[in-house]
């Protein structure tokens, strides 16, 4: 951000800017150097695009809570609440930001009729008194009226979903209800394998092929399964010797270190841990032919997509190929059965084939054509509203087309 326009942003954003240094001055946790009160959001909000953003507080619990909403075209913005301390108030609404614009992104492609949004809440993921400010958080989210939907995301657990579900309907991941989604996240990024594998090899089947992932955690599990089903061959790694041990136990996988992953002759390597490991370290070492995991936020940025498509490397867009658990998320609102859900993870097969062929044709790199399919969808249900309707919108209340399921 260009410091000589500083003066002028902070008088546009002044009311914003204060509230944020009030609440930074009331909790222990900001200072009000650390506040960023001179973060310009309205500049941020501009420049990726967003709607909304709010900020509350309530001092019976300590509580600060953010939400962003990003785009709510395609109906109403939904995304996790993350419980994260912090390093300071312009490091959250940051995060929010970027999160909620990921969101309406991942929605988009996943064909479903969800906006992008995602909340924050500032403060320690370990406190252990949390039902008073998982209420409140529920509260806030509540006055939007069903804008933005919450569900779980890190440093929040399905029992914290409970707490928000006293205050309001808008939130999904309950317990009882769609669960735990990585087995449908797990069969999207095996089904978005299999596209891969089609393109960069002419058949999708994966028997044979070898298979590096980063990760024994719970998507990765379900795909090293549904991988050794199909004869595929398996190096695994985590940093908990016992996860490993059981996937070695289960599949047959060779297990090595950690940093090893990247150095495998493997034709796959499926980043299932954690996200910004294609980075210029990595980059170098990866032998690989095709890039396909679970993991968000795979790129530490951009351009090192750009790098794999210089390097022939066929990249299978992270939010595309993990958008099973946001179609799991979804099935829960609409009441699905879970074999629709996974109907409908299984259709990252043909969004990833429509992927590879814009990036081919147009030759950019695949994360680009990805962005492109998102607002393309964007833009098109946009173009709808021209036509009236009547008394509302096409969609409905919620923001549901065609379902008028509302939760
Ligand atoms: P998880 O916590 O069950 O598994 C993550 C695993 O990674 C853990 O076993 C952890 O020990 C391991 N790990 C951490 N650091 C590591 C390292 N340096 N090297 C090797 N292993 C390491 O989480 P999950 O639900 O399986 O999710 C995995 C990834 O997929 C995350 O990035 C998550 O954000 C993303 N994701 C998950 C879902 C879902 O439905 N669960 C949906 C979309 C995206």
């Amino acid at each position: 951000m260009a410091t000589k326009r500083s003066g002028e942003r902070s008088r546009v954003s002044g009311a914003v800017a204060s509230a944020l240094g009030t609440n930074a001055a009331q909790h222990p946790s900001l200072t009000a150097k650390s506040s960023g009160a001179s973060t310009d959001i309205f500049a941020q909000m501009q420049t990726m695009g967003h709607e909304q953003v709010l900020l509350s507080h309530d001092p019976s619990c300590g509580y600060l809570g953010i939400i962003a909403i990003h785009d709510t075209t395609l109906g109403p913005a939904l995304g996790g609440t993350r419980f994260w301390q912090y390093a300071n108030t312009h490091e959250a609404v940051t995060d929010a930001l970027r999160l909620s614009r990921g969101m309406t992104y991942k929605s988009a492609v996943a064909g479903i009729n969800l906006g992008g949004g995602k909340a924050v809440i500032i403060g320690d993921n370990r406190r252990t008194d949390r039902e008073a400010l998982f209420r409140a958080h529920g509260r806030f989210v509540e006055t939007l009226g069903g804008r933005y939907i919450t569900a779980e995301d890190i440093g929040t657990s399905p029992a914290d979903m409970e707490y928000i579900k006293l205050e309001t309907d808008y939130v999904a991941g309950l317990l009882g209800l769609s669960g735990d989604p990585s087995p449908v996240t797990a069969y999207g990024v095996y089904v978005g394998m299999k596209a891969a594998a089609e393109v960069c090899w002419g058949s999708d089947d994966l028997g044979g092929k070898t298979v590096a992932i980063q990760g024994c955690g719970k998507v990765a599990t379900y795909l090293a399964r549904h991988l050794h089903e199909e004869g595929a061959k398996l190096i695994v790694t985590d940093i908990h010797p016992e996860k490993v041990e059981q996937v070695v136990r289960e599949t047959g996988a060779r297990a090595v270190a950690p940093d090893a992953i990247y150095d495998q002759e493997a034709d796959v390597y499926a980043p299932c841990a954690l996200g910004a490991t294609i980075n210029d370290e990595t980059l170098p070492r990866l032998k690989v032919q095709v890039i396909a995991g679970g993991a968000n936020n795979q790129l530490a940025e951009n351009r090192h997509g750009d790098l794999l498509q210089e390097r022939g490397i066929l990249y299978a867009p992270d939010y595309v190929i993990n958008g099973g658990g946001v179609i799991n998320v979804y099935g829960e609102l609409h009441r699905w059965p879970t074999e629709r859900a996974q109907e409908k993870a299984g259709e990252i097969y043909d969004t990833l084939l429509r992927i590879f062929e814009i990036a081919r044709e147009e030759n950019i790199p695949t994360y680009r054509a990805a962005d492109r399919l998102a607002e393309q969808r964007i833009a098109a249900v946009a173009g709808l509203d021209r036509m009236w309707m009547g008394g509302q919108r096409g969609r409905g209340a919620a923001g549901q087309r065609g379902s008028g399921v509302q939760i």
